[in-house]
């Protein structure tokens, strides 16, 4: 989940099917490959979504960036459901939303055993590709949903969730995040035992999204491997919640895996600063969402990402094109080294670049990394298998911690 202060909301994607038609093609062999691989997407906040009743994920949209039908057709094994709700939001409240969320991406599964499984660990997500159904899997996005309370996390790992991200875009009150002045210098004595339960629970500790401090104490501490869920390189665009070269050479030292954010703002640093100087882009955009959606919020939910798309189109804010996101990866590859990079999205809740604009476009990411020159068992392992990996060291940490 993305939010800034210049593009408003939980921006969510247009993309008619017929878009797809645009798609660029792609090669036999990348086709293969992606039809091959197991493909993981770290982070997604559909789960937005899901709380409309009248929203059924089985059937294709002409907005947002994810459906059923277009997972098959981008070719998708697992996704990671987003439970999300704003840092501001605390207390019993923020469990409460927190596990109607989850409620919501359960029942999803439940109603639609066909097609989805809900998956917790690696052999599951390998299983789901078998039996051809999507693996869901779910992550909490900010630790300000546990309520300061071990026992509500333990709850959230039975229920299946198998991330937290340690805050969003506020700080926790044992964690800092990197969007607002610190307070607690990384984290707090309970913010370390926060990490060392998820490890005991076989939670991946996720860094996305928290100050470069908090990440070197969960760093030092876990005694798993960290996962960023979703956040792309400051090298390139320089977002406090991107992570710096030093920062990915010390996540992979210590097996973890950095999953790239396809956000136009994290992205993009011509974009960033443009938006920068020109704050009275966001009016614009607001006036444009409401202008398309009066009051309909459902609406107004996935309109900001079309809107921003089209402004780009437009002339009205830079262009930002699809294929940053394989100079993110390629530049993490560079940095961190094959085994640690993976994918991101932030799908139905940033804003997609210029050919991205929904899932159906993720074998185009596999083409041009091959024809970068990757082998197919490098894109394999950015396309899932280095998350699997993670997953998989998760859990044998989890055993182990139990075992003691
Ligand atoms: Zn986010």
């Amino acid at each position: 989940m993305f939010r800034s202060l210049v593009l408003f909301s939980v921006c969510l994607g247009a993309a008619a099917m017929h878009l797809s038609a645009q798609s660029l093609p792609v090669s036999e062999k990348a086709k293969k490959l992606q039809t091959s691989s197991i493909v993981i997407d770290t982070h997604d906040d559909t789960t937005q979504r899901l709380l409309d009743p009248s929203f059924d994920i089985t059937v294709p949209h002409t907005d947002g960036n994810i459906d059923l039908p277009r997972m098959r057709d981008g070719g998708l094994t697992a996704l990671f459901f987003s439970i999300w709700i704003d840092g501001k939001i605390t207390g019993p409240t923020a469990v409460k939303r927190a596990v109607d969320q989850i409620d919501a991406v359960r029942e999803m599964v439940r109603k639609h055993p066909n097609d989805f499984v809900l998956a917790t660990t690696a052999d599951d997500i390998r299983e789901a590709k078998k039996e051809h159904k999507i693996a869901v899997l779910m992550g909490v996005e900010g630790g300000h949903m546990i309520d300061n309370d071990l026992g509500v996390l333990r709850t959230f790992a039975a229920l299946g969730v198998r991330y937290m991200t340690l805050t969003h875009m506020q700080n926790t009150d044992w964690a800092d995040s990197s969007t607002v002045p610190p307070q607690h210098n990384g984290l707090t004595d309970f913010g370390k035992q926060v990490v060392l339960e998820m490890n005991r629970l076989g939670m991946m500790v996720d860094v996305s999204h928290v100050s470069d401090k908090t990440f070197y104490d969960a760093l030092a501490v876990s005694k798993a491997p960290l996962l960023a869920s979703h956040s792309s390189c400051r090298a390139i665009c320089n977002a406090a919640r991107n992570m710096t070269d030093d920062m990915m050479r010390d996540l992979a030292k210590h097996g973890g895996v950095i999953q790239i954010n396809y956000h136009v703002g994290f992205l993009s640093q011509q974009f960033r600063d443009y938006e920068a100087a020109h704050p009275e882009v966001e009016k614009q955009i607001h006036d444009e969402v409401d202008k398309r959606c009066g009051t309909n919020e459902i609406c107004a939910l996935t309109a900001g990402d079309q809107v921003v798309r089209d402004f780009m189109k437009e002339g009205k804010l830079p262009k930002v094109e699809w294929t940053e996101i394989i100079a993110h990866i390629d530049h993490a590859v560079k940095i961190a080294g094959i085994d640690h990079v993976g994918l991101g999205s932030d799908f139905d809740g940033a804003v997609m670049p210029l050919g991205m604009e929904d899932v159906t476009h993720l074998p185009e990411i596999t083409d041009a990394l091959l024809k970068k020159g990757y082998s197919e068992a490098d894109v394999r392992k950015v396309l899932g298998e280095n998350t699997l990996r993670v997953m998989s060291e998760v859990q044998k940490a989890a055993r182990d911690l139990n075992s003691k």
